[in-house]
Order: C-alpha cells, then sequence, then structure tokens
C-alpha cells in the first residue's frame, strides 16, 4: 500500500522586545539566572499583569508579513497546566480569539514553488528555563514571562522537505521584519510538530503524533522522517497509531513516547479576569502595514529587475538579511551590481567561511569593495589584481588604491611598454606568427600569453590583443 504523511507545525518564536510580555522585567539571553523576575513573572498572588505594546504590533506585523488577517478584537485566555516552568500553575496565552488568522508562506521546494497555509498567530507568554541535572532540576524564571507568539500551520506539509522549506522561509521573513532574531540556539525559534500517516485515497487523517519543543531544523528533519517510517511501519503490520506526545532523542536519530491521551480540555482553558481584550483599529493596521519591511521575495525580484542580476545570484544574496543588507551597501556607491554580486558570492563567502567569520566581521567594508570595483572598471587594475587587493585587504585591512600603488599592481596600457612587448614576442615566437598569418587564430593567444608574462600581468589584456592584431594583419 501507498501512504501519505501529513505535518502541521506550531512554531513558537520569541519576539524582539526589551521587556518581558506582562511585566516590566528585562529580556536579556545568558543573564545570571533568576535575575530578571518580579511578582508577576513569578506568579505571586495578587500580582496583575500588564500588556506590553510592543509585543502585540510585533505579533501583528508578523500576521501582516504573512498574509494574515488581524483580528479587530482578540482576547485572553488562561492555559492551566501544573509543572515548575510556570510559576503561576497557568500561562496567558490566547485560545479561541487570536490576534491573526489565515495567512500562508510561499516557498519553492525540490523547485516547485508550494504555499503552505496558517491557521492563525497568537500572543503568549514564554515558560522558565528547565535544566536537568544529575539528581536535580534547575529552574531560570528569567526566560518566564517573555514575548512569545506561536505560529500554527495547517496540517498542509507533507514530507521533511516541506517542512524545512517552510520553517527556513519562516525564520527568514521573521529576521528581515525585524520581529525576532530567530536564535535556534536561543532558543528564539521553536516548533512541535505534528506527524500523522494515511493510506493514499483516505479522506480522513491518521492519528497524529506530536513532536514537542525542537529548536535544530536538522533534528526537526530527522525527527519527521523517522517518524513517517516508523507510522507506516506500524500500520503495515497491522496494527494503530496511537495518538501520543513524543520526544526525539537526538543522539538515536529516534523518537520514543512520553505521554498519551492530552486533549485541549485537559487545560482547562478559560478567559483571563486580569486582563481587557485587545481592540485594534484599522488605522493602527494601515500604520502598521506602511512601515513593513521589504521581504527577501520583494528584494530577490527588484535585484532582478532593476539592478538586471540572474535571479541566481538574487537568490544567494537574499537568502540571509545581513548578506542583503551588505550588497546594498556597496550598491550606495556603485551601478556595478553584477561586480558587486560576484565578489561577494565568490572572494567574500569563500574568504568568510575560511576564517569562520560573518560579514559584518570583514575587513572589506562595503565602501572599499566599491573602490576595488571603480579601479577594475577604470581599467586601472585587472579582475585578477581585483581580487588579490580584495584578499588583502581582507586579511590585513588597507587602502585599495594604496595596495594597488604599493604592490605595483597597476595594468599597463601604455602603448610604448607595450608595443616593446609585442615586437619582443613576435620577434621570439615565429612559429605562433607564421601559424595565425597562415589562418590560425587561436595562435595569437600564445603571443598574448608571453606579453602578459613579460608584464608579470600588468599589460591591459584588450590594449595587447589590439596591439598584436594590428601589428600581425597589417
Ligand atoms: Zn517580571
Ligand atoms: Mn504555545
Amino acid at each position: 500500500m501507498k501512504y501519505e504523511a501529513t505535518i502541521g507545525l506550531e512554531t513558537h518564536i520569541m519576539q524582539k522586545t526589551n521587556t518581558k510580555m506582562f511585566c516590566a522585567c528585562k529580556y536579556e539571553y545568558g543573564a545570571e539566572p533568576n535575575t530578571h523576575v518580579c511578582p508577576v513573572c513569578l506568579g505571586y498572588p495578587g500580582a496583575l499583569p500588564v500588556m506590553n505594546e510592543k509585543a502585540i504590533e510585533l505579533c501583528c506585523k508578523a500576521g501582516l508579513l504573512l498574509g494574515c488577517e488581524i483580528n479587530p478584537y482578540s482576547k485572553w485566555d488562561r492555559k492551566n497546566y501544573f509543572y515548575p516552568d510556570m510559576a503561576k500553575n497557568y500561562q496567558i496565552t490566547q485560545a479561541d480569539q487570536p490576534l491573526c488568522l489565515g495567512g500562508q508562506v510561499a516557498v519553492e521546494v525540490d523547485g516547485e514553488m508550494k504555499t503552505f497555509t496558517l491557521e492563525r498567530i497568537h500572543q503568549e507568554e514564554n515558560a522558565a528555563k528547565n535544566t536537568h541535572v544529575a539528581g536535580a532540576s534547575l529552574v531560570d524564571y528569567n526566560r518566564a514571562g517573555t514575548a512569545l507568539m506561536e505560529i500554527v500551520s495547517n496540517p498542509c506539509m507533507h514530507s521533511a522537505a516541506d517542512a524545512l522549506a517552510y520553517l527556513t522561509a519562516l525564520k527568514q521573513i521573521m529576521e528581515y521584519g525585524g520581529i525576532s532574531d530567530c536564535n535556534p540556539e536561543k532558543g528564539q525559534i521553536r516548533s512541535d510538530v505534528n506527524v500523522s500517516v494515511r493510506p493514499v485515497g483516505q479522506e480522513k487523517l491518521g492519528s497524529k503524533v506530536e513532536i514537542k519543543n525542537m529548536n535544530s531544523f536538522a533534528f526537526i528533519q530527522q525527527a519527521i522522517e523517522y517518524e513517517i517510517d516508523r507510522q507506516i511501519e506500524v500500520l503495515e503490520s497491522g496494527g494503530k497509531v496511537v495518538q501520543e506526545t513524543r520526544g526525539f532523542d537526538s543522539d538515536r536519530g529516534e523518537t520514543f513516547s512520553q505521554r498519551t491521551k492530552e486533549n485541549a480540555h485537559d487545560y482547562r482553558y478559560f478567559p483571563e479576569p486580569d486582563l481587557m481584550p485587545v481592540k485594534i483599529s484599522a488605522e493602527q493596521i494601515g500604520q502598521w502595514r506602511s512601515e513593513l519591511p521589504e521581504l527577501p521575495v520583494q528584494r530577490r525580484e527588484r535585484y532582478v529587475k532593476e539592478l538586471g542580476l540572474p535571479e541566481y545570484d538574487a537568490g544567494v544574496l537574499t537568502a540571509d538579511m545581513a548578506t542583503s543588507d551588505w550588497f546594498e551597501r556597496v550598491m550606495v556607491h556603485t551601478r556595478n551590481a553584477k561586480a558587486v554580486s560576484n565578489f561577494i558570492m565568490g572572494e567574500m563567502m569563500r574568504l568568510l567561511s575560511e576564517h569562520g567569520l560573518s560579514i559584518a566581521e570583514s575587513k572589506v567594508t562595503p565602501e572599499k569593495l566599491a573602490e576595488i570595483i571603480a579601479l577594475i572598471d577604470a581599467k586601472t587594475i585587472s579582475t585578477g589584481a581585483g581580487k588579490q587587493v580584495f584578499e588583502i585587504i581582507f586579511n590585513e585591512g588597507g587602502d585599495p588604491k594604496q595596495i594597488v600603488e604599493e604592490k605595483g599592481m597597476a595594468q599597463v596600457s601604455d602603448d610604448s611598454a607595450l608595443e616593446g612587448w609585442a615586437d619582443e614576442a613576435i620577434a621570439s615566437n615565429p612559429k605562433p606568427v607564421e601559424e595565425y598569418k597562415a589562418g590560425n587564430a587561436a595562435s595569437i593567444n600564445f603571443l598574448m600569453g608571453q606579453v602578459m608574462k613579460a608584464s608579470r600581468g600588468k599589460a591591459n589584456p584588450g590594449a595587447v590583443m589590439q596591439m598584436l592584431k594590428q601589428k600581425l594583419d597589417g
């Protein structure tokens, strides 16, 4: 029998706010544990929550970037559960009236454009961070109550590749939009993955398994692949897939059963009595919409249409925001987009990966790259020399013009010098000369090589070719 997998993701993203969702405590990653806490985020009786306006704005902007409808009226609910990562014994979240509805992520998977639809985005608060050590569990409440939004996709994906493409696009959009830094190591993007399998042609979805709280994209991919295979095996052998929550053991690359039978009603959701509903006007939404930045897809299109770059270049340059922003900063100083693109995709990416640096740490600044390109375009130096200058500055810093001068890299276009080298090449290589005159046009390349050698690479190739032709044809 043939089977089809269905996958849905619930992705939690920590927003870029200075303070927590319902109190004035600072959000600071890596701070001394339990130093950013107060009666509200520690759940003291009688402490009252106050909404973080910036978080609401970022959640709605995320919604606008993803094509959601912004709910003019949304409200807060309590999700009750007992676990030390939430001192109040409930999480404030949004159950039936979230901030954003619908939306989609369009992305290419293995060369095919796919649109993955969203159910909703709701605002909630983060739980504390638990660390389990030998014989004890440590709780750091610095993270408790920080602003967290949950992006819920529809069960519309069918492979690990779909899920990976969706998550990658989501992360990219959130970064471009200034919503979140989405650093997986800092837990700023974590997903619950729902996987089910059914025979092809069956309408009803199979029992779903939820794999909770994964931050590594590689592990998510492995977990999905493992889970699809496992469920197919269960069905093939005549068994039933149990609806349950499973964990992922990254050492073994396997999922394992954690707990069964958990339904929404187990959380006893009820309206949060301490917070007013959120009402958002059409004017406010219009204002936020006008503040949205250009997204990767839009930039890509502009690079192709307005700057004349190939699709491939536009894709590479916009793959991450830092590279794309850097490219934009070079373009302030030059009009030669293709040259900038070639340098970034070639020398820059090679050297960055060799040295394990980020583009922000490069000693070649956007201004300096523009200068190097100007020197090449003015034919002061060859493209090869330009690459050398780039590498020298990358390693040691320095000024392009000064380096060209110090190292004597300027091209020679001066006729008398070229003429001397050309005459010598012709005089000492009668055979290629003869061949060229007999109609073998390619033989001129040998002579050209001799001149370049004599000039130690500094002769202007175009000028040399012209000079040789003049002498041989004339
Ligand atoms: Zn607090
Ligand atoms: Mn959640």
